[in-house]
């Protein structure tokens, strides 16, 4: 690798633990953090075209295999932080910002109905992935536009009518694409009304949800009309532990790591939480988080 042109951060391995919100996995082979976008696209230029690349946000929907992440993991928490407001209705942001962050400086500039961004502790690139939604708002309704990076390290620009979204779904990134950036539009409006929106959001979240413990927030999609924190407390499973991982008493759809607990123990806790509602309810619960790295046995990974 041609190290001299990369200014950004390359650790060799490196536990992830500190760096998803569950505290759970083995190291990443290699991690980059890049400096800035060119800096990105200077990176990606002197890797081998088949070296396994992995892209990482804030780690709050991800479960890091215990064995790690073999390759290069790419990570943009604190990193790729530019935001701009465009025009004086669309904001530019990089897949690096913090949802919260975008949502509070829409507020800031008079912008108003990005509220529930701040309900999102993840980067705009996972929230545009996962098309991560709270509070009625979901992420992809407000994206106008968004930027890309291939391996090569060129950007490519496409209209979010390329793509299609869904419930905590999207279709359309191309495979050996991730998100740089998205454009966003707002409305005008109130920006001190919607900062005070912010506050009894989160308010509001922190007495229902366990948010300040180690978890992936939701571990499964609500399935059609139903809310899957009901069918399993409903299954009698709030409390039920394997090793440290303990479904939440507060919040039924969480998973805590209570201690020191392994992906292993979380996705057995995951799959007797799939056996035990079926049975219970006739519905099959579907994982909303996704597994990086290379896990033992391919049924342990497949979670769905
Ligand atoms: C306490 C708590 C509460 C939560 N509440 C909500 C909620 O209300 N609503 C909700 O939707 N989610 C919620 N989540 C889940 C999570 O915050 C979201 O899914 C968020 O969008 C994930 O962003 P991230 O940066 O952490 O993604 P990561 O976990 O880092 O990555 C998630 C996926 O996105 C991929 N990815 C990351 N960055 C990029 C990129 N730049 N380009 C392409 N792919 C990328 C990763 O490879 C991975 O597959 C919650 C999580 C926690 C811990």
């Amino acid at each position: 690798m041609k190290r001299e042109i990369v200014k950004g951060k390359v650790q060799q391995h490196v536990s992830m633990r500190p760096f998803t919100s569950w505290h759970i996995g083995g190291e990443a082979e290699r991690l980059y953090w890049p400096l800035n976008l060119p800096d990105l696209q200077a990176f990606l230029k002197t890797l081998p075209p088949n070296e396994p690349l992995t892209w990482i946000g804030l780690g709050s929907n991800t479960l890091v295999a215990d064995s790690g992440i073999s390759g290069t993991t790419i990570i943009t928490q604190g990193a790729l932080k530019e935001m701009t407001l465009t025009s004086p209705t669309q904001i530019r942001a990089e897949a690096g910002l913090s949802c919260a962050q975008v949502a509070r400086f829409a507020a800031k500039n008079n912008l108003v109905e990005g509220e529930f961004l701040a309900g999102i502790p993840g980067t705009i690139g996972g929230a545009l992935l996962m098309n991560a939604g709270a509070f009625g708002g979901e992420t992809w309704e407000k994206v106008i536009r968004v930027e890309t990076i291939d391996r090569s390290g060129t950007i490519h620009t496409y209209p979010a009518s390329h793509f299609e979204y869904a419930y905590r779904h999207i279709k359309g990134l191309k495979d050996g694409e991730w998100f740089i950036a998205a454009t966003f539009e707002f409305v005008p409006g109130n920006g001190q009304d919607s900062l005070a929106k912010i506050k009894a959001l989160l308010e509001r979240r922190a007495e229902t949800q366990p948010t300040g413990e180690p978890s992936c927030g939701s571990v499964f999609r609500n399935p059609p009309g139903n809310y899957a924190a009901r069918l399993i407390e409903q299954a009698g499973l709030k409390g039920y532990k394997i090793g440290d991982a303990q479904i939440s008493e507060k919040h039924a759809n969480f998973i805590l790591n209570t201690h020191n607990a392994t992906a292993h123990d979380t996705l057995a806790l995951v799959h007797h939480i799939q056996k035990t509602v079926q049975a219970h309810s006739g519905i099959h619960l579907e994982p909303e988080f996704k597994c990086i790295g290379f896990f033992d046995t391919d049924s342990m990974c497949k979670l769905d």
